[in-house]
């Protein structure tokens, strides 16, 4: 997709300001750029700009492909006990009887629905209440590994495991072997949030802070697990708190090189308390998703969440070095409509979304969890697409 110019160009732009020429140049030759730099980025590098290094970033490392994998989820609760603003669980812990509390074997009961499916992960996250505890998540570990053992098991994010280690006593060290020894093979992204305290303070009080979020995942990556980092931007975070919050995953990928995917959150502001603060434009998603890219030179992935953006705005994005779209879900997922994303049903099926990734030039690939290819879609035909549907009568239009 030809949406950015080439580099070229740009290295031959005379109005170029030193500052944005110094780090292109940084780009062509693959060197990290500074925070500086990258505060730069966000306050100067417009669009166009931004996108076209982003892309030769995305097309040296992965070329067309555009990685989706087959997942469900699971939300065991919708009731949660802390109150970050942005969150439409929070409000619910005063309503309690008005959301779910998913028993084990209710949840068992959805992985089983997946039998037979092809899916090959099952992603498991929701709000924090004290029954969830390191016991329950142990014995589901357990359940969903005996019932089907190949399944790839990626839960929990920091705040759950913050708050169950700590009612349990054992420290984050001793916590995490539990998880592995139980079955848990990946953690998700997800608590990041922003991680300076000035804004984490505000809007996500009370649950783990940004060391303690970067610290469990250290701990995971040490007994050889990976995962992902995500970060929710477009709120009342300024541009230098997101370079921070880049900054602190640059450094712990530096150390353990445990996360694949880094994965940019749009705040979307209905049925919050932050109802007031406006979202972020199209070009903002874009520029962060582009600037993400840029600075994060040792990360593998960046990905987009389609039901938070939307099908249009995630097919654009694989032209702003995003190189991976989250897979095919179905609408067990409540957390982005309850949120007001774009997609009120965030379902896809395999053939929507290879179609999706196609029409905008790219490779489609299926991949596992740890990004290993399942199945190349690019040239791939669906039975529906070649079906005969039966002639079709013509209305006449000219009698002679
Ligand atoms: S963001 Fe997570 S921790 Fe915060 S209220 Fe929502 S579910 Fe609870």
């Amino acid at each position: 997709m030809e949406a950015n110019m080439p580099i070229e160009v740009i290295l031959d732009d005379k109005t170029l300001d030193s500052q944005l020429r110094a780090i292109t140049e940084k780009v062509v030759q693959g060197l990290r750029i500074t925070e500086e730099e990258g505060l730069h980025l966000f306050e100067q590098g417009d669009l166009s700009y931004v996108g076209a290094l982003a892309n030769y970033i995305r097309e040296k490392r992965h070329g067309d492909h555009t990685y989706f994998n087959r997942n469900f989820h699971i939300e065991p609760t919708n009731v949660c006990l802390y109150t970050c603003s942005f969150c439409s669980y929070s409000r619910l812990i005063k309503k309690r009887e008005e959301g779910w509390e998913y028993s084990m074997d209710e949840i068992m009961d959805i992985v089983r629905k997946y039998d037979g499916e092809p899916v090959t992960e099952v992603h498991i996250v929701g709000g924090v209440l004290p029954q969830y505890d390191v016991e329950f998540y142990s014995e589901l570990f357990r359940q969903i590994k005996a019932h089907r053992p190949e399944l790839h098991v990626k839960a929990l994010t920091p705040v759950e495991y913050h708050y169950i280690f700590k009612k349990a006593k054992v420290s984050y060290e001793e916590g995490m072997r539990l998880m592995k020894e139980a079955g848990l093979d990946s953690m998700p992204g997800g608590g990041a949030e922003i991680f300076h305290p000035e804004i984490r303070d505000q809007i996500a009080g009370g649950k783990c802070s940004g060391e303690q979020w970067l610290r469990i995942h250290e701990i995971w990556h040490e007994l050889g697990g990976r995962s992902n980092a995500t970060m929710l931007y477009g709120h009342i975070e300024e541009y230098r708190h997101r370079i921070h919050h880049l900054e602190e995953l640059r450094k712990l990928q530096d150390k353990t090189s445990g996360f694949q995917t880094f994965i940019p959150l749009k705040f979307r502001n209905k049925g919050n308390q932050m109802s007031h603060v406006p979202e972020s434009t199209v070009i903002e998603d874009l520029r962060n998703y582009a600037i993400s890219r840029i600075y994060l030179d040792n990360f593998d992935h960046i990905k987009a969440y389609w039901p938070m953006i939307g099908r249009e705005i995630a097919q654009l994005s694989l032209a702003f070095g995003v190189d991976d779209i989250d897979g095919t879900i179905d609408d067990t997922t409540r957390i982005y409509s309850m949120a007001g994303s774009e997609e009120q049903s965030p379902a896809l099926s395999t053939r929507e979304l290879v179609n999706l990734i196609r029409r905008v030039g790219r490779k489609p690939i299926e991949r596992d969890t740890l990004y290993k290819v399942i199945q190349d879609y690019t040239d791939h035909v669906f039975e529906e697409d070649t079906a005969f549907k039966g002639y079709v009568s013509l209305p006449v239009t000219n009698k002679h």
